[in-house]
């Protein structure tokens, strides 16, 4: 078989070598984290080692990060009345999520559902802050959660200004950072984030960990998932060291791989030679700040499924915006949220790439393109 060029990096990235060696290491021990032996503190040096790693990525401390089993887990964890801040103790009295978040913090977390608001985004797919700041204004404390860049469309949110409305308004923010690493800055400070959620798997380490990242006066009252008092209490269970090994290994090489250019510079021509052969092609977000590594289009007339299925067969793995089930590509949240034509929007197709990816990928995709799409068009017009 001829070797597969991967265009999903947004639904889960390679693993890293680094993040492999780790994990292979791990596995050969043999210790509970939670025993006094030994063995058991040698299970908790990797775990601690791998804390550190993940706090000087997000710019936190270590005792203020949480491992997960994802980010679906930090997200859950995250959202939940039982938030105090040090210096109140007071409980969340409202949630507000924007409308183009991942499932897992549309679902509005653990508030009851009529405590949850949806904030508005504008067409060009960044947060109506105006409707934010009215929002907030409404609740005594509010618990806002806002991605730092969507999964879908790649565009990054204004998070510091969201931060110092939300702050001003008595509020706690959440960032979903999950695309974030290896792409743009994510350091929580930076950012003005009071919680942020990261998921190993977007950012080359292995699936099923992730971590919640709290800012230091920040505490969660109610664990998601309670039993023994692994990570402080706050998320029972015995660790998954050498998940967690690997989770590490990959946000330090993240750290030490800060130039996003290859990334921009394979994008553009992406798009440049999409837009060539295909000058009808909308490219969502496009006018508006992006991940490097993301662009998501639609040709009019075309749907998602048959341009994916079309490049699985040239050996190239793109995706839909959005979710996916069964084979069935769904309507996407995010770009009706952005009030993109339902007809359109069925189109959108995601390529999505990473540090690995080289021009010979890039042009490897765009010849299939060329070759692909007049018979796309043939099909579309006669069946119009
Ligand atoms: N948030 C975003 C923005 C995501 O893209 C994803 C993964 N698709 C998640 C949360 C969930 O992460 P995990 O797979 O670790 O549960």
């Amino acid at each position: 078989m001829t070797e597969r060029a991967y265009f999903d990096w947004n639904a889960t990235a390679p693993l890293r070598p680094e993040a492999r060696a780790a994990m292979a290491a791990a596995l050969e021990l043999t210790g509970n984290a939670s025993s006094v032996h030994a063995e058991g503190r040698t299970a908790r040096q990797v775990i601690e080692a791998a804390r550190e790693k993940i706090a000087t990525l997000a710019g936190a401390e270590a005792k203020n990060v949480t491992f997960t089993s994802g980010a679906t887990e930090a997200n859950m964890l995250a959202l939940t009345p039982a938030l105090e801040v040090t210096s109140t103790k007071h409980w969340r009295d409202r949630l507000f999520v924007s409308a183009i978040e991942h499932p897992s913090v549309r679902c509005g977390g653990r508030f009851p559902a009529d405590q949850v608001e949806e904030l508005p985004v504008a067409g060009n797919g960044l947060v109506d802050l105006h409707a934010l700041r009215t929002a907030v204004a409404r609740a005594e404390r509010p618990l806002v959660s806002v991605m730092l860049a969507n999964n879908e469309t790649g565009i990054v949110q204004p998070v510091s200004q969201i931060a110092d409305i939300v702050h001003a308004a008595n509020g706690v923010l959440h960032v979903d950072a999950v695309q974030g690493p290896g792409r743009i800055a994510c350091r929580m400070d930076e950012l003005g984030a009071d919680l942020v959620s990261l998921s190993a798997h977007k950012l080359g380490g292995p699936q099923g960990v992730g971590a919640l990242i709290r800012r230091g006066d920040i505490h969660i009252a109610e664990p998601l998932i309670k039993g023994g008092g692994q990570e402080r209490s706050l998320r029972a269970g015995t660790e998954n060291v050498a998940a967690i090994a690997g989770f590490g290994a990959a946000a330090a090489a993240v750290e030490n791989q800060t130039d996003a250019s290859h990334m921009t510079a394979l994008r553009e021509r992406l798009e440049a030679g999409i837009k060539m052969a295909t000058p009808q092609a909308v490219i969502f977000g496009q006018s508006t700040a992006r991940l490097p590594n993301t662009t998501l289009f639609a040709v009019p007339g075309i749907k998602a499924e048959t341009v994916i299925i079309a490049f699985d067969l040239n050996g190239i793995a793109v995706s839909s915006g959005a979710a996916c089930s069964s084979g069935k590509v769904q309507a996407s949240h995010v770009l009706a949220a952005m009030g993109v034509e339902p007809a359109l929007a069925r189109g959108a197709v995601r390529v999505s790439l990473g540090w690995s990816t080289t021009e010979a990928d890039v042009e490897r995709l765009l010849s299939a393109w060329n070759t692909m799409i007049s018979s796309l068009l043939n099909k579309h017009a006669n069946a119009a």
